[in-house]
């Protein structure tokens, strides 16, 4: 099936409500404007500095989204246009983030990472980093970050119950903080689900979903 076939199959399937990030990272330009030609605009990338060229080589209204592990010395790359920075685990990188946006004149909407897998390799805040965050006197003076919401990734498992339950918990997590009124903070993002598991992710309140192999394909990182 080409971009265009897979991109409308998955957005027919999608309730409203539901945002799709077209995760485009290792692939072509000429992929990405095939999706952008049947009418996706949120566009999900891991590498700075390959988002960067590919925003500079593509139309000007995609809204891109940094969906990778950021490193603070790169934040000022991506700060004059970047739409939402989903993987923000520290206070140090949303401090950078704050300044570079600050710079830019803007303010720069955020997702906390939080992480909820099993395993050892993921990036993320536990549920009581997050929440101290929050309540830190360092983080209300963070004017030019505005936190959306949440992002995480599952276990990377074949059992559909341990994956449900993470991002359950995730969604209970969120259910609780939000109710709370922390200042730079306008809730409602919930960022989870791949390929692999948008389906689950949705049934579990998700409201942004990042897909990739199943619009682009499987990805060569031996290029
Ligand atoms: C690569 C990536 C995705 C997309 O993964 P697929 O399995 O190809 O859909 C989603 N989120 C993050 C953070 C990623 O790095």
């Amino acid at each position: 099936m080409s971009v265009r076939e897979n991109l409308l199959h998955i957005k027919r399937e999608l309730p409203a409500g539901v945002t799709l990030i077209a995760v485009s990272k290792t692939k072509p330009n000429y992929m990405l404007q095939e999706a952008y030609d049947a009418g996706q605009r949120d566009f999900g990338e891991n590498y700075v500095q390959e988002l960067v060229t590919k925003a500079e080589q593509l139309p000007k209204d995609i809204r891109w989204h940094f969906i990778g592990h950021l490193q603070s010395n790169k934040v000022k790359y991506i700060a004059p246009f970047v739409h939402l920075i989903h993987g923000v685990d520290s206070l140090k990188l949303l401090q950078e983030i704050n300044k570079q946006a600050l710079k830019q004149k803007r303010i720069i909407d955020c997702l906390l990472q939080i992480y909820i897998a099993k395993e050892e390799t993921k990036f993320g805040l536990s549920f009581e980093e997050c929440e101290e965050l929050l309540h830190s006197d360092v983080f209300a003076g963070l004017k030019n970050i505005r936190i959306r919401g949440f992002m995480a990734m599952a276990s990377n498992t074949g059992s559909e119950d341990i994956i449900r339950q993470e991002f359950r918990s995730l969604k209970e997590f969120s259910d609780r903080v939000t109710s709370i009124m922390f200042p730079n903070c306008e809730f409602g993002v919930l960022s989870y689900g791949m390929s692999g598991d948008y389906k689950i992710a949705i049934e579990e309140g998700s409201t942004m979903v990042r897909i990739g192999s199943s619009i682009f394909g499987e990805r060569n990182y031996n290029k």
